[in-house]
């Protein structure tokens, strides 16, 4: 084909991929800077020098990049023309390659068309498993038709190196430079931000992006970003998510350092009639670095900034969506708000910035409740779920509504038509929320805390509205986990309001007394306050002293029954969602997390301890039991549309990252099932049968956890660290006192273990020897695992007989036992996650 021809598919390609990249991409919310992709700027500006350029001149120009005709190379396959980053190789086998013209000098990018190639062969195991559940195999090795390519790095000199050794000159090709204009103008304004940055910066971090048209595969990502803690990142976007095909850090790098904290906010927030927002925020920061000038907030793409200023009101310049209408922002914006400072900053120089923003965030769903919607960022937040910072909140907002909001309430006046309220946090918080609607409400004082629930006022109503997707069998979300993506949120449903006011306290005293139960586990209440408000939707979410909770969870069994809630869905609703979300007063928001690797720590923790206060209401219903069973049957599960098991969609760390568009529940799916029996399995090793306290070394390892790690985040690495430290001998597999075995197989592995034994009985002076193999499949040649088996003679109660060390396909055992067992079951106490199937008994 022409490469014309193949130009202009590819670049039709690019534009239809245009739209939907240009949602919250994942390289700016994994911190690439590569935010605010906008539609714009047609018009070609001139380009000229920067000395004196403002940021938005220098962002304009630099959208306004266009290729230089004159330096357009025609390239032959015996050139060999090829770039490296990290261990992602790109060759340039055949076509036209044209230089964008340079700005300063420095030329930041070229459009590829023609015939390429690239290769990737990520190390880690975690990585080869994703490239293979969405390329089919473990490693990137793909033809390509075209290329838009940038950098900050030296990516030029290095291609004018080769074209000089290989005779190449340059030609002049104006065909080719007008026919890409358009898509060049398009293309750019996904880089210029980013590209503005290493500009800015005395210390710039260089990076290489290219989006590649995929013969297979269509357009895809390929990024080499040091400001990234994972610098390559391969993916595409697909349908409305973006499917990371594989992050990870070359080996032997340092993270990028942090460059600004947050100390603390002052937030001033109006909430109006119609339910926007008008509101201040100060945000005290401390430069942990030196030569930087661009700080990245999360906002919500809703509200829109209308000023930010520095201490001496002076305007600074700053970023959010540039150029898009509001409506353009809702489907294509992006969460994040770049504010770039007049000077390069200083090591442990402290400054405030001022911000003014208004916008609606609030939704309302009807029967006076109301939701905030922008759950992370109603304000402008900077930092992880690991960055705890103190708040000041005032609010004012319609005097008929009730306010509740995260830290201790100082007061609440009335003024006028509004009601005025002030918070201050008496503990870091990760994260400030609130939440407001017509609620009634019911207080629960002991002298530890005080616990307030609120919900809607108008009770039992419309419940004769059958909820659909409410009907089904499946296993409901838990939450909706505090993610730095602005994400992906279940769609809103719209449940009937609530049961009376009398269940209310009987709400309050349940999570009291769930508070009493992990306060075993996790320590001291954190907060002196506990506000508990009602959110349409089925999920929940725990911030710092406030929960929301589904309004399922506060319904009676009846109205549940009336809304066409399944008994399973019932009981998640009403045993685990509210509690989970308790557990997460401590696991979430005392112990943090900074990278969404760890994630799954905190979610595993607070789900696992729901499950446990569940089991300790209803011992006779053996709660515990039930929902392991239900983890397991669900990981064993293809879920509708899906072409591998919820325990083959990826490991625990990936975090967000299950959710793709092969698997667009697969956080909820897999986090909440996999991660309570890994820390259930944890618990079944640590325990001591017969001991007064069976479960004291677990519960010392989770007070380690809290106590040690409090304010701040706990890591995978500290997870294992930490457990290594209490590990018993028997967890030791590998003989090293290690538990690299459990994390490498459970935590960073996919599949679960499916056991069968065989085995003979013959009597002896000693006792009846019982000999046999444990088969074990659907896990690695390399797995380990320690199988407790026992001997079952008909009657209802097993005999324990020992713990086999499965290693590999087949592993021999034998037993001496005082009567002949008719079977041996694998595992009747279920502290190993694994699927088995009946026991076979060879003749003599
Ligand atoms: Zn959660």
């Amino acid at each position: 084909m022409p490469h014309l021809a193949i130009l202009i598919l590819f670049l039709r390609t690019i534009a239809a991929a245009l739209f939907r990249n240009a949602e919250c991409d994942y390289t700016s919310c994994m911190r690439s800077g590569a935010a605010a992709i906008a539609l714009w700027c047609l018009l070609a500006l001139p380009v000229s020098p920067a000395a004196d350029q403002s940021p938005h001149q220098l962002y304009d120009a630099l959208n306004a990049l266009r290729i230089d005709p004159a330096a357009t190379y025609q390239l032959v396959a015996a050139n060999r023309i090829e770039l490296r980053r990290g261990d992602v190789e790109v060759f340039f086998e055949e076509g036209k390659l044209a230089f964008l013209a340079p700005i300063d000098g420095r030329t930041t990018g070229f459009v590829f068309s023609g015939r390429g190639h690239t290769l990737a062969f990520p190390r880690d195991v975690v990585e080869k498993q994703q490239m293979a559940h969405f390329l089919g195999a473990p490693v990137l090795d793909q033809e390509f038709l075209g290329a838009y390519v940038r950098f900050t790095d030296d990516a030029a000199d290095d291609l004018l190196r080769q074209f000089h050794s290989a005779n190449l000159s340059p030609q002049l090709d104006s065909a080719f430079a007008s026919l890409s204009a358009p898509f060049v103008a398009q293309f750019n304004t996904s880089q210029s931000l980013r590209i503005l940055e290493d500009r800015l910066s005395q210390t710039p971090k260089p990076y290489f992006y290219a989006a590649l048209e995929g013969v297979e595969t269509g357009t895809f990502d390929l990024l080499f970003d040091p400001q990234r803690r994972e610098q390559v990142l391969l993916g595409q976007r697909r349908k409305s998510y973006y499917d990371v095909w594989a992050s990870y850090s070359v080996p032997g790098s340092a993270p990028p350092p942090v460059d600004f904290h947050a100390l603390d906010y002052s937030i001033d927030t109006t909430v109006l009639p119609d339910n926007s927002l008008d509101a201040s925020a100060a945000v005290h920061v401390r430069s942990e670095t030196s030569g930087e000038r661009v700080l990245m907030f999360q906002l919500s793409r809703a509200l829109h900034a209308e000023t930010v200023t520095d201490d001496q009101g002076k305007p600074l310049a700053y970023f959010q969506n540039e150029g898009m209408t509001l409506q353009e922002r809702s489907v294509r914006g992006n969460d994040y708000l770049h504010v770039v400072l007049p000077q390069p900053s200083q090591k442990g120089q402290e400054f405030t910035l001022h911000f003014h923003y208004r916008g609606n965030v609030i939704e309302n769903a009807g029967n006076g409740v109301l939701f905030v919607g922008a759950r992370e960022s109603w304000y402008p937040h900077l930092g992880d779920q690991a960055d705890f910072a103190s708040y000041e909140l005032t609010m004012r907002w319609p005097r008929h509504l009730k306010l509740v909001a995260t830290g201790a309430k100082l007061d609440e006046q009335i003024s006028g038509d509004s009601r005025v309220g002030h918070w201050r946090s008496d503990k870091p918080l990760a994260i400030a929320g609130f939440n407001l609607g017509e609620y009634a409400s019911n207080s629960i004082a002991t002298e530890a805390r005080t616990i307030d629930v609120y919900a809607n006022r108008q009770l039992e109503q419309a419940l004769s509205n059958r909820l659909d997707s409410a009907s089904s069998d499946a296993l409901p979300p838990i939450d909706i986990p505090f993610s730095m993506s602005g994400g992906r949120s279940r769609e809103a449903m719209r449940p009937p309001p609530p049961s009376p006011a009398d269940a209310l306290k009987q709400l309050g005293k349940e999570i009291d007394s769930s508070i009493r139960f992990y306060e075993t586990f996790s320590g001291h209440f954190p907060f002196r306050t506990l506000s508990v408000s009602q959110i349409p939707g089925t999920f929940g979410q725990g911030w710092p002293g406030l929960l929301y909770i589904s309004t399922f969870s506060f319904l009676s069994a009846e109205a549940q029954n009336r809304a066409g809630l399944s008994a399973t869905r019932q009981e998640a609703f009403t045993d685990i969602v509210p509690y989970h979300e308790v557990a997460h007063q401590w696991w979430g928001n005392v112990v943090g997390w900074s990278d969404y690797r760890d994630q799954w720590i905190d979610e595993a923790i607070a789900n696992y301890l729901a499950l446990l206060f569940a089991d300790s209401r209803k011992p006779s219903q053996h709660e515990l039991r039930v929902w392991l069973e239900r983890y397991r049957k669900q990981l064993e599960e293809k879920m509708p549309g899906a072409d591998t098991t919820v325990a083959e969609i990826g490991a625990l760390p990936l975090g967000n990252r299950l959710n793709s568009s092969k698997a667009p529940f697969g956080f909820e799916e897999v986090i909440y099932s996999k991660g309570s029996w890994v820390i259930h399995m944890l618990r079944e090793m640590l325990r001591q049968p017969g001991a007064k306290d069976p479960d004291a070394r677990f519960t010392a390892l989770l007070r380690t956890l809290s106590t040690k790690y409090a304010y701040r985040a706990l890591s995978t690495a500290d997870l294992q660290h930490e457990i290594e430290a209490v590990m018993t001998p028997a967890m030791d597999l590998e003989g090293c006192r290690s538990m690299e075995w459990f994390f490498e197989q459970w935590v960073r592995g996919t599949g679960i273990p499916h056991y069968r034994v065989e085995f003979s009985t013959h009597h002896t002076d000693k006792g009846d020897v019982v000999r046999g193999r444990l088969f074990q499949t659907g896990v690695p040649h390399s797995f380990i695992a320690s199988v407790p088996l026992y001997a079952n003679n008909g009657l209802a109660h097993n005999v324990y007989l020992g713990a086999v060390v499965a290693a590999g396909p087949e592993t021999s055992f034998h037993f001496v036992t005082q009567a002949p067992p008719r079977k041996l079951v694998i595992d009747p106490q279920m502290t190993l996650l694994c699927t088995t199937s009946q026991t076979e008994k060879t003749e003599e």
